[in-house]
């Protein structure tokens, strides 16, 4: 059965808004058929190589500097990675000189078996030194965009791990060709902005807004979704966007008149619309997902229907704990003492406003890179990326802070707690089984796939299904790299 006739609407309950608790991983809403062409492809359209290559981080691990990574209790592990994590926490220490004999004993075999077919990814937000770690045995770091496009664009890569979260993962699978193989070092590694907008929460709301407004409704889903909520997005003519394009995706729809639902980062969606002029007031952001998940009805909305059709933007309620911490008072206090504020658009509106500079994890590297000795630059973002670009900064005469970081101040800044979920045992143990032919399933990465973080267990699509989604959920990622490059 395909993956929208497979889905059938549940029966609502107007009023049962509370308790939305223990939701099945099983999409049980349909957007309905595709009101637009759904053009699967075999092989995805992709932007200029220059645009998204993966450029080297820069970093190094230094010699007797351990290794910044919280070890995780034995029990955190799957069974057939928990060896790797028992020879780990029984290394004397976690410096370089400790680390990298273990970790070499497994991944130089697994490189040497593989050849040039094997492909390590990380992201930048990365817990402890796996940015180094993967970047020394040749792998790519980069954000979550070019991530996406790493199999794709490389196509003699046949065997792709991949250090971040799954929806990264699987945005690699659903753009990779039929002979690639994309691995997670841990499924278990989620976002916890993409967890509150899972498919079982989503589809109620959109079968909803599109019993309501029909063919008006389009659904921009950020790159932090999985693959069925960029399904959803290409079943309704939208697109994929990101922290970096997401003004473009947005006009884009503005001119097409349509009535935008963006998911999942409500400070995203509002702070593009802020950036595009939109009326602020006339932006509706749907319940909070962790108290009420998908359990609503539209006149439960805050505003009722008539915010809703007046709205030219619904946002989710979702957002990412990570960056919801900061506001404009943290801004104003470094700026008040000369230095240079520079925030990613997952924050909240105020303190993007208040800032001296506004974008992606790729614009905040950059700008490090492009800063002069003497400059002092404050970064509110991911706390792992801030503190690899003050040892960055540090080798360029540049100072580098945390938003967060103010005296006085009960938190200092975050680093992403689920992504710091693959360590050095997970990067060994899941080389040395793919080598040896012994690789999890769990780990195995399709498009499609929904692995709920807490347990781990996984729901995967049937091969029918599997191909719609990956029809829709490209269609929306190569809507927006058209935009983007049009842009
Ligand atoms: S930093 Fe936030 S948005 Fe990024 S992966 Fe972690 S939880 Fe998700």
């Amino acid at each position: 059965m395909p993956f929208a006739a497979r889905q059938r609407p549940r029966p609502r309950s107007p009023g049962a808004i509370l308790g939305a608790q223990a939701q099945p991983l099983r999409p049980v809403h349909s957007p309905g058929p595709p009101r637009h062409a759904a053009l699967p492809s075999s092989s995805p359209k992709l932007p200029p190589v220059s645009t998204t290559t993966p450029t080297p981080s820069g970093l190094t691990l230094e010699p007797g500097v351990p290794i910044c990574q919280t070890d995780l209790p034995l029990d955190w592990y799957q069974d057939e990675l928990k060896p790797y994590a028992e020879e780990y926490l029984a290394l004397p220490d976690r410096t370089p000189e400790s680390v990298l004999p273990w970790l070499d004993g497994y991944v130089r075999p697994a490189q040497e078996h593989f050849g040039d077919s094997l492909l390590l990814l990380a992201h930048y937000y990365m817990g402890g030194e796996i940015v180094q770690l993967v970047e020394r045995y040749g792998g790519a770091v980069a954000d979550s965009y070019a991530l996406a496009l790493q199999a794709a664009r490389n196509p003699e890569k046949k065997v792709i791990v991949e250090s971040a979260v799954h929806f990264m993962a699987e945005s690699v699978a659903i753009l990779a060709h039929d002979d690639q193989d994309v691995w997670i070092t841990n499924p278990k590694a989620g976002c916890t902005m993409e967890m509150l907008a899972k498919d079982h929460m989503v589809l109620p709301a959109t079968d909803q807004l599109i019993e309501r407004y029909g063919d008006d409704l389009l659904v921009i889903a950020y790159m932090n979704t999985s693959g069925r909520i960029k399904s959803i997005a290409g079943s309704t003519g939208g697109a994929v966007c990101t922290s970096s394009n997401a003004h473009l995706v947005v006009d884009w729809a503005r001119k097409q008149n349509k009535k935008i639902l963006f998911v999942p980062d409500q400070h995203l969606g509002r702070n593009t619309a802020s950036r595009l002029g939109m009326d602020l007031d006339a932006l509706v952001t749907l319940p909070d997902p962790s108290v009420h998940g998908g359990n609503w009805t539209l006149d439960q909305v805050d505003g009722g229907l008539a915010a809703l059709d007046k709205a030219e933007m619904i946002l989710w309620g979702s957002s990412c704990g990570v960056h919801t911490i900061f506001d404009a008072d943290m801004v104003r206090w470094w700026q008040a003492r000369d230095w240079r504020v520079l925030i990613h658009p997952e924050s909240p509106l105020e303190p993007v406003l208040a800032a001296d500079g506004v974008g992606s994890t790729k614009y905040l590297w950059d700008q490090l890179l492009a800063a002069k000795p003497g400059d002092k630059l404050v970064i509110g973002t991911e706390g792992h990326f801030v503190r690899n670009a003050r040892r960055e900064g540090a080798k360029r005469g540049v100072e580098v802070r945390h938003l967060a970081e103010i005296p006085g101040r009960l938190s200092g800044g975050c680093g992403c707690a689920t992504m710091s979920r693959n360590d050095p045992p997970h990067l060994a143990g899941m080389l040395d089984l793919l080598r040896r032919g012994e690789a999890p399933s769990l780990n195995h990465v399709l498009a499609g796939d929904a692995v709920d973080e807490r347990t781990g267990r996984r729901d995967r699509l049937s091969e029918a299904e599997r191909a719609e989604l990956i029809g829709h959920a490209r269609a929306s990622l190569e809507r927006m790299i058209e935009i983007t490059e049009a842009g």
